[in-house]
């Protein structure tokens, strides 16, 4: 077995332990990232039955060469290919190969009502038990590869983001930055920008998720950059917000909250904590500048296959960190008609404490030099 295949192995391994749990004979997985990160397989359409003694791979007629080269060889995959549109029905013949009394899962969140009720037809031979998270779970905590993979997808962000900053200047437009930002992911190895990036200015960094638009930017105004880069599979998520020339008192001491906030949430990143605990930390010093109504989303999220998963570190967030999550820590604060800083960083979970995946100084609000 090569190292895909004994990842793929060690997966599979993981995903059934949690499966005898629950008493499971097998799961149905029909949520892209998830069929990815057990079998390698990156096309846009697949389905993966997992049973007791094996796995198959059901995708359709596009799909043919690539399931041949992207699944790994000698970890016991089958691969079928549908005839176009029935990749449903073939999943059901599968299914009806189960012996009679067989219970397995399937993702709950992601299978659509039409076909739950062509599984429930053959339900005579299958027991159908929804699950929820079951794979999240175990993507939560990664390989060694897979951080090292997160982390060149982060420094190809902060690279280019620090070459694109010396190109701002009065009168560029949002749409312009975001573009040489995405152009410099890829240039840097990228295979593109791991979501659209936002580049926000003036009072529309108070929008916390913001669509980059073509408004020109202007001297004395925040510039708000939330962007990431796709490598290999892998997602990268950072944030930053400068200052067009010089900063106002104002716009310093809001920074320096943000700042504040996210330092207090990093300095409780540990093995054990919960996401609750993480996110309070950073409400609290909003809270005592008596803002905490000005920070309208959560502190942070994992980041993986996909640039938001689990663990998930908000208000609620019963997830317990364990050592080798990836997750971000991004507080915000927004003034509506004002504008808004948000700093986010990607950083790895350990027993003593974070790891950040790049060291991009945010230590204070950058002005850029008209
Ligand atoms: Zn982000
Ligand atoms: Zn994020």
């Amino acid at each position: 077995m090569n190292s895909h295949a004994g990842a793929v192995a060690r997966r599979l391994e993981r995903v059934r332990a949690e499966l005898a749990e629950l008493d499971l004979e097998g799961l149905l997985v029909s949520r892209l990232p998830n069929v990815r990160y057990l079998t390698g397989f990156s096309g846009s359409n697949a389905w993966l039955l997992i049973d007791a003694t094996g796995a198959t791979l059901l995708t359709d007629g596009r799909y043919g060469q690539q399931a041949e080269e992207e699944l790994p060889r000698g970890a016991g995959f089958e691969f079928l290919i549908a005839p176009d549109g029935v990749l449903g029905e073939l999943v059901v013949e599968q299914a009806k190969r189960q012996s009679s009394g067989s219970r397995f899962g399937f993702e709950g969140r992601h299978l659509s009502f039409a076909e739950w009720e062509r599984l429930r037809d053959v339900s005579l031979a299958v027991e159908w038990v929804a699950v929820s998270g079951l794979v999240e779970g175990v993507r939560a905590v990664k390989e060694e590869e897979e951080i090292a993979a997160i982390e060149t997808a982060a420094r190809i962000a902060a690279t280019a983001l620090a070459e694109t900053v010396t190109l701002v200047e009065p009168g560029v437009r949002e749409a312009d930055i975001a573009s040489e930002l995405d152009y410099r992911m890829r240039r840097l190895g990228a295979q593109r920008p791991a979501f659209e990036t936002i580049i926000a200015s003036g009072a529309r960094s108070a929008l916390p998720h913001a669509a980059t638009s073509d408004r020109s930017v202007r001297e004395g105004e925040f510039i708000l950059c939330d962007f990431g880069a796709h490598w290999r599979g892998y997602c990268s998520d950072m944030t930053r917000t400068f200052v067009v020339g010089e900063a106002e008192t104002k716009q310093r001491e809001v920074y320096e909250l943000v700042l504040a906030a996210q330092s207090a949430a990093r300095s409780a990143l540990r093995a054990g904590v919960s996401g609750a605990e993480v996110d309070a930390m950073a409400r609290q010093v909003f809270a005592e500048a008596d803002v905490e109504e000005r920070f309208v989303h959560s502190t942070g999220h994992g980041l993986g296959l996909e640039v938001h998963e689990d663990p998930r570190l908000g208000r609620r967030s019963e997830d317990r960190l364990e050592s080798n999550m990836v997750v971000t820590v991004e507080p915000g604060l927004y003034f509506p008609g004002w504008g808004g800083v948000r700093i986010e960083d990607a950083l790895v979970v350990t027993e003593d404490g974070p790891r950040a995946l790049v060291d991009l100084e945010a230590s204070e609000l950058q002005a850029l030099p008209l």
